[in-house]
């Protein structure tokens, strides 16, 4: 292996994009593949080796990382027909930085070790505007020697925390994801409220986002969502998908999860309702159909 290990990455869309190209520019080589080919030439025009095929990126690289959207695409990407395992190296490693069930990130992992691969979950928060900014929170499972080879290429994205062996990773990320389905659904509801009640929710945000309620949805979507611009961003469908990973999660530990079963099902009827495109603060146009207005600012 030369200096820096030859990175390949799998998944190139509104993360991964961003994501490869902080690899790019921190001088790493890095040879890439996605299924939507346009996302490709992007990332070949800013300096990354093109691949055809998942096996063939592992052929080809010491370090293979996914971002893809669901735990089928990873089983697909990884273990499937062309998939990493077919390719990949004995004594490489392999990352899954996309959100999955935390159990089959820990099934993907028994099946690499059987050919001497050595893997980490690192799903990730901060969503498209951490992933430009190389801010990233990064929530790693895995042992410790992976994460000491792997840390300073998660360094280059954001901020990696060992949380422990794998599928802590995802554990992680599935609390995160609680926290913040919960928290846009409460901040629609309060914009809602204060607008049909005659207030310009413009003002709802400003005033909330000083005080105890601040958070990081007033502060990242607060405004957008009162402008009604709701362009993803991460989009409702992924965020259903998680709260799917959620429930099951719950049901796997056994913990009841009454809150956000509610949230889940607002995300589900705006799935019902063809918005699964939308960014996940479009949940709002689900609260505001509740309550029959459009919670927009005037300003
Ligand atoms: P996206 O849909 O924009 O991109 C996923 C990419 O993976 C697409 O370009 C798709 O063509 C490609 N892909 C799917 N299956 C593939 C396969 N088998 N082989 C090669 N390419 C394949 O999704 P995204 O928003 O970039 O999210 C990626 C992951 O990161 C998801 O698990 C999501 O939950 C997670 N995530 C997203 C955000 C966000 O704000 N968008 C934030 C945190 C975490």
């Amino acid at each position: 292996m030369a200096d820096k290990p030859k990175i390949g990455f799998i998944g190139l869309g509104i993360m991964g994009r961003p994501m490869t190209k902080h690899l790019l520019n921190a001088g790493y080589e890095v040879v890439v593949h996605d299924i939507n080919r346009d996302a490709v030439k992007e990332i070949v025009d800013a300096g990354a080796e093109e691949a055809n095929a998942c096996a063939e990126v592992a052929e080809k690289s010491d370090l293979i990382i996914t971002m893809v959207p669901d735990s089928p695409d990873v089983q697909a990407a990884a273990l499937g027909e062309g998939g990493i395992i077919e390719g990949v190296r004995e004594g490489a490693t392999y990352v899954d930085m996309s959100t999955i069930a935390p159990s089959v990130s820990v099934e993907v992992g028994e099946e690499m070790a059987k050919k001497g691969v050595k893997c980490l979950d690192g799903p990730v928060s901060g969503g498209d505007v951490g992933a430009q900014n190389a801010a990233l929170s990064i929530m790693v499972g895995g042992d410790e020697e992976s994460y000491e080879f792997v840390r300073p290429i998660f360094e280059v994205m954001g901020n990696p925390v060992l949380c422990g062996p794998l599928g802590s990773g995802q554990i992680v990320k599935a609390c995160n994801q609680v926290l913040v389905a919960v928290t846009i659904a409460g901040v629609s509801e309060a914009i809602t409220l204060g607008a049909k009640a005659g207030v310009d929710p413009i003002n709802i945000v400003k005033v909330l986002g000083g005080g105890l309620a601040r958070c990081g949805i007033l502060e990242n979507r607060g405004e957008r969502m009162v402008n009604g611009d709701f362009d993803p961003g991460f989009r409702i469908r992924l965020h259903y998908k998680d709260l799917n990973i959620i429930m099951k999660t719950g049901n796997d530990y056994q913990v009841p999860l009454p809150v956000t079963s509610v949230v889940h099902e607002l995300f589900n009827t705006a799935m019902v309702k063809d918005r699964s495109e939308l960014d996940h603060s479009g949940l709002l146009t689900v609260i505001e159909d509740m309550a029959g207005i459009q919670a927009r600012t005037k300003s």
